[in-house]
């Protein structure tokens, strides 16, 4: 007998993120930058100073103390796991789960959903506004339902629309949280391209988690490392939850190295919320919808043309970005992340060639 996945995971579509071989890629956020030489160095001489042989620090001591440091919190409130994914697939399993609901407002990352599903979750949707901002009616519908959800997803600087969400909109869904007994989480995995971060709002007595990624501005992505601050119950119950030993020793030593290189992480956040804002402007004198952003990529909108012949044109001219256009509420859009100028300057001239 051939053996059956669970009846839910054999109707799930997995997660596509399709790559092709171009010159230009400019579909996945990743930074265009690599991190700084000198920790590359530092970190293959930390190597060897490694007991390869020894299961490492389970409580990843030092990693959390670092990161602690950098947001000025408990290390108590900090927890590391491979890449934020790792970090949300532990909250689901802890605090959702099958037989709970998790809420999310679309359109947003579709991993949040995915995830949730993947635990055994239902997944509750209310949308955004027409400019894909916080719509409160549409958060108290979730919230204030008789059954409510145990977690409830922000994703703020939103991706893939780039939108930001307000202090005063995410202090309104936490007091509905913490008034329904549901956590809240805000995914800022592009927290550092945004004029504020829900990460003030974190206090032991509030059901808030706020997610980090060492993915995109510490230009980490091949190095699979991520974290939230949070409540340091929440934070005990997650090691509960997630596998013995599931940081590696190079991995606690990468995460840890890289926060000495935080002003050379923050000049390349200030070029990339530069270079964004040329894209933009530039994106404004072709006939296109753009929607400001607040992370390291633009959603846009071609007028008059299918946004998935306009995505083809792109690779056909060695210009990869993510095709959105069939997306619920996204019809005909495409989403670009900011590059070095090169790369921008090449996606800008390819577009301006399909476009006009
Ligand atoms: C890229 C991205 C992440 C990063 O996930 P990692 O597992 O840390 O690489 C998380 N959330 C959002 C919204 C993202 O776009």
């Amino acid at each position: 007998m051939t053996p059956t996945p669970r009846a839910d995971v054999a109707l799930m579509d997995g997660y596509h993120s399709p790559q092709l071989e171009v010159a230009v890629r400019l579909n996945t956020n990743e930074s265009p930058e690599p991190p700084p030489a000198a920790w590359v160095d530092e970190l293959a001489r930390a190597a060897r100073t490694i007991a390869w042989n020894r299961y490492p620090d389970r409580d990843a001591t030092e990693l959390r103390a670092a990161i602690a440091r950098l947001h000025g919190v408990d290390p108590g409130q900090v927890f590391p796991a491979n890449g934020s994914n790792e970090v949300l697939q532990t909250v689901l399993l802890a605090y959702a789960g099958a037989g709970r609901r998790v809420a999310v407002w679309e359109p947003t990352y579709a991993l949040h959903g995915h995830i949730a599903r993947l635990v055994g979750s239902t997944v509750v949707e209310g949308e955004r506004g027409p400019d894909f901002s916080l719509d409160l009616a549409e958060v108290r519908r979730l919230l204030d339902d008789p059954d409510p959800p145990s977690v409830a997803f922000l994703c703020s600087p939103n991706n893939p629309t780039g939108v930001v969400d307000s202090p005063d909109a995410v202090r309104e869904v936490l007091a509905l949280a913490r008034a329904r007994g549901c956590l809240l989480v805000v995914d800022e995995a592009y927290g550092q391209f945004a004029p504020w971060s829900a990460l003030e709002l974190v206090a032991d007595d509030q059901p808030l988690v706020v997610t980090r990624t060492f993915s995109k501005t510490w230009s980490m992505a091949a190095g699979r490392l991520g974290y939230l601050v949070g409540p340091a119950a929440v934070v005990e119950q997650l090691f509960k939850v997630v596998l013995p030993y599931h940081l590696d020793s190079f991995k606690q030593l990468a995460g840890r190295l890289a926060l000495e290189y935080v002003d050379e992480m923050e000049a390349r956040v200030s070029h990339l919320v530069e270079e964004r804002g040329r894209l933009v402007a530039a994106l404004g004198e072709l006939p296109v919808e753009v929607w400001p952003s607040g992370a390291n990529f633009v959603l846009f909108r071609p007028i008059e043309r299918d946004g998935r012949a306009v995505w083809e044109a792109l690779v056909e001219r060695s210009v990869l970005v993510r095709d959105c256009s069939s997306w619920p509420r996204l019809e005909g859009c495409l989403r670009v992340t900011i590059g070095t100028t090169e790369e921008d300057d090449a996606f800008l001239t390819a577009l301006t060639e399909i476009l006009t």
